[in-house]
């Protein structure tokens, strides 16, 4: 930290982003990130736009807004774009939440929630999980905060059923609740059917992982429009232009090719069964998940060895050094021939830790 910086960020810790290594080839199944590539017509999309790259992108997105209010079932005033919807988040509690209204979310979840928090010089709420890192609905019901609840969740995987999500938004009517969907399409039940009926639900969904475009960047939200307006008063008074031109036109192509990304899917839930039950067979204890990633241990290592262990034999997944969950580790669900190299690599170090 230079002597310039702002000191009200003195004790900002940042959030670290899973490892990208440009070292070597490794099998990478730390970030959640799709094997798949993106469909060809997204490929010829983008370069079709290369020679408008001289004029700056439509600020409002209206087709990419219209794409996806068709694709969802409701309007374009519906919908929010945003550079990732790590800058959604951002956007959110941007927007929303001060030291009046708050923030909770749970304890374990997903890692920008409290960087953020402490970004915006707020003092979350911060609700431990329940046993088996299940979110108890009661923790959350006319808590009287801005809430934040990654569904599935992330690193665990768990899902809520919509029952609870409303029990959230019912109980909070001068609060709102944003409910992270990042994960939906790998087999969870989106909460998009309860919008008409609550304006303080704010959805948040990504092209970065059931879409293969993390590169691109995207993110949008769906809520009430006065939630939606909010939100753009927010952007058009930080970045007017927050979503380029080429991931505009790649997410258009990407909609209409949603059978790809379909098919795609229902690979990567095929192969997270496999996973899952090769696993158990040598052992490990794997949580129920609906999303592109488990989280699992093995009695046998612990999660930080696991993780160097797989490191030094070319696989890449995650591992926290936090107490909760120090004994786990995610790993990200890829192609067949992936997941087979991590199990095979998964065998030999337990075969050598005895
Ligand atoms: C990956 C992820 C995001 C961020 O996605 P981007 O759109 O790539 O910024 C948001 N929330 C959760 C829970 C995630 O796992």
């Amino acid at each position: 930290m230079s002597r310039y910086m702002s000191s009200r960020f003195a004790d900002l810790e940042a959030y670290v982003p899973g490892e990208q290594p440009q070292d070597m080839q490794y099998v990478k199944l730390n970030t959640n990130e799709s094997p798949f590539p993106p469909a060809p017509a997204v490929t010829e999309a983008v370069k079709a736009e290369i020679d408008r790259l001289n004029l700056y992108p439509d600020p409002e997105g209206k087709v990419l807004r219209q794409k996806l209010a068709e694709l969802y079932g409701v309007k374009t005033e519906n919908i929010f774009l945003a550079n990732g919807s790590d800058e959604l988040l951002s956007f959110f509690f941007m927007t929303f939440c001060d030291r009046e209204r708050g923030v909770a979310f749970p304890a374990v979840s997903y890692g920008f929630y409290p960087v953020y928090a402490d970004l915006y010089g707020l003092d979350a709420q911060i609700i431990p999980l329940r046993e088996n890192f299940r979110l108890a609905a009661e923790d959350y019901c006319g808590i009287g905060k801005n809430i934040v609840i990654a569904n599935p969740n992330a690193p665990t995987g768990r899902t809520i059923p919509l029952s609870d999500i409303e029990k959230i938004l019912r109980s909070n009517p001068d609060h709102v609740v944003m409910i992270d969907e990042a994960y939906i399409d790998f087999g969870g039940e989106s909460c998009l059917p309860l919008l008409p009926k609550y304006d303080n639900l704010l959805i948040c969904q990504t092209f970065s992982k059931f879409r293969s475009l993390a590169g691109g960047r995207l993110g949008f939200a769906i809520g009430s429009p006065g939630l939606i307006e909010d939100l753009d008063t927010i952007k058009y008074s930080t970045n007017s232009y927050n979503v380029n031109r080429l991931t505009m036109a790649a997410a258009v192509a990407a909609i209409d090719n949603n059978g790809y990304y379909v098919a795609n899917s229902r690979t990567i839930q095929a192969n997270r069964a496999y996973t899952v039950a090769e696993l158990s067979k040598l052992g490990f204890e794997t949580l129920p998940s609906m999303a592109n990633f488990i989280f699992t241990h093995s009695p046998k290592v612990d999660g930080g060895t696991l993780y160097q262990e797989l490191k030094a034999r070319g696989v890449l997944v995650r591992h926290w050094d936090k107490p909760e969950i120090t004994g786990w580790c995610r790993v990200t669900i890829g192609s067949r021939e992936q997941m087979d190299i991590f199990l095979e690599k998964v065998r030999e170090i337990l075969e050598e830790a005895g």
